[in-house]
């Protein structure tokens, strides 16, 4: 039998001396991890999953720590597997718009290197953390609207599997780009498929001018006809936002983005396609970008047709009334995804209420709710992910690729 002593020795052993002993301040929702290891490279990480397939332990991976509280809470944890230090900008190629970057490189540290080359990852989640976190929980902003999810960005990746065997995904340049994806497949899969640790992300130029067009929404109706207007028109926009504060005035903003010379006019053209008091902005407004409410807040991740922001406004507003927990909204309407924070610390009881609430409304406005932000007692009381399609599918991807459940057991739809 191997001894706790062994076993961190040969944790020791893969990372080069980096393996403690898990403390308190470690703790993935509740759950304090026998060791923490942070390894220096894909051959260090390798080894750490080699070393947990063959002892049946549990392993969580983590790059800055700012989304461990997404998903259901993991069933077990053993190993804490750190890739902060697998941060290097290992290529950026510039005349093909593409960067090769280590899984743990933090986003705004990428965006400040490809910033002297006049290019960016053209992603703007509200949360900070490293390009693997942003991967793994397939996290966008407003830019999603012309610049597609984090899955079309990612062209190619190096992710060590739960057996510990290393295996290189689709390509470093974008015309590679074909078929079947172990990158794509591990986009939006919380640490449970597989350990990215390098990226091959597809870049932008930064946008030479932008303007914000904000207008005030007076009705849910409103809401629909601007979003329904501007999504159908000619305009082309780099985000359409909503945000209604709970008991308060929405207001939609569109962002144009461009050249110098051609900025205004379009912005101009947004004024008036967006009628009634429609003002231009030199900058964001402050909620731009943002998640709603504060720290601390239980947010839920709510996706709606685009075609139904009025249903989903008259849906949030119906929930708000019967359970009495004021609920702002916030959110990409121009694509059909928006965040609701549930103001005044509400009881488990309510926050249940209102989950379920939105759920049952969840068919007319043709979307999912998805709790993000709670406290790990309420993420396990609570049903995190809710009714998915394609289950069983998900279950057999997960089986082949994890069948001991190594990987972050528990924390994927279905208690994948
Ligand atoms: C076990 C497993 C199996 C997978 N199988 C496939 C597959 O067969 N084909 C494929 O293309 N991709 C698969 N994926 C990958 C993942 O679903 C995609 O990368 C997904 O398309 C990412 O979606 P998104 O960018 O829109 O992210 P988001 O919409 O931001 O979603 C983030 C994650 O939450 C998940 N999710 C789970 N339940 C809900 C819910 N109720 N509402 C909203 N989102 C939910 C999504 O699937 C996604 O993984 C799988 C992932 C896992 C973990």
């Amino acid at each position: 039998m191997t001894t706790t002593t062994d076993l961190l020795s040969r944790l020791t052993d893969a990372t080069a001396g980096s393996a403690r002993e898990g403390t308190d301040l470690d703790a993935v929702d509740g759950l304090r991890p026998r060791w923490v290891v942070s390894p220096a490279d894909t051959e260090g990480v390798a080894a750490v999953l080699r070393t947990a397939h063959d002892e049946g332990l549990a392993v969580v991976p983590t790059g800055s720590g700012t989304k461990l509280g997404w998903g259901a809470p993991p069933q077990r944890l053993d190993i804490l597997l750190q890739l902060g230090r697998l941060d290097a900008l290992v290529d950026h190629a510039a005349g093909d718009l593409v960067a090769v970057v280590g899984a743990g490189r933090r986003l705004d540290d990428l965006q400040g290197d490809l910033s002297s080359a006049g290019q960016w990852l053209a992603v703007d989640p509200a949360r900070r953390g490293t390009v693997g976190g942003l991967v793994a929980t397939a996290d966008t902003g407003p830019t999603r609207l012309v610049h597609g999810p984090v899955r079309d960005l990612v062209i190619g990746a190096t992710v060590v599997r739960a057996d510990g065997v290393v295996a290189h995904a689709g390509g470093r340049v974008v015309k590679n780009v074909a078929g079947y994806d172990l990158s794509k497949l591990l986009t939006g899969s919380f640490g449970t498929l597989g350990v990215l640790t390098q990226v091959a992300v597809r870049l932008h130029p930064v946008p030479e001018a932008s303007r914000w067009v904000v207008v005030t929404v007076p009705s849910a109706q409103h809401a629909r006809e601007l979003v329904q207007g501007v999504v159908h028109s000619q305009l082309v926009m780099t985000g359409c936002e909503l945000e209604r504060p709970a008991g308060g005035v929405a207001q939609l903003a569109v962002r144009i983005d461009g050249i110098a010379a051609a900025v205004p006019a379009r912005a101009d053209a947004a004024v008036e396609m967006l009628g009634g008091g429609a003002e231009q902005l030199a900058q964001a407004p402050s909620w731009w970008g943002c998640d709603p409410g504060e720290d601390g807040d239980v947010r839920l991740k709510v996706t709606h047709e685009i075609a139904s922001v009025d249903r989903l406004l008259a849906a949030v507003d119906d929930v708000s009334q019967q359970t009495g927990v004021p609920l702002d909204v916030r959110g990409s309407v121009g694509v059909g995804t928006v965040s609701v924070a549930l103001r005044g610390r509400p009881d488990e009881a309510a926050v249940v209420a209102v989950v379920d609430g939105l759920r049952r409304r969840s068919p007319e406005v043709g979307g999912t709710v998805v709790v993000r932000d709670a406290d790990p007692a309420t993420r396990r009381r609570l049903d995190v992910w809710g009714p998915v399609g394609g289950l069983d599918l998900m279950r057999r991807v997960k089986d082949r690729l994890d069948p001991g459940r190594v990987l972050a057991p528990g924390r994927f739809v279905g208690g994948i």
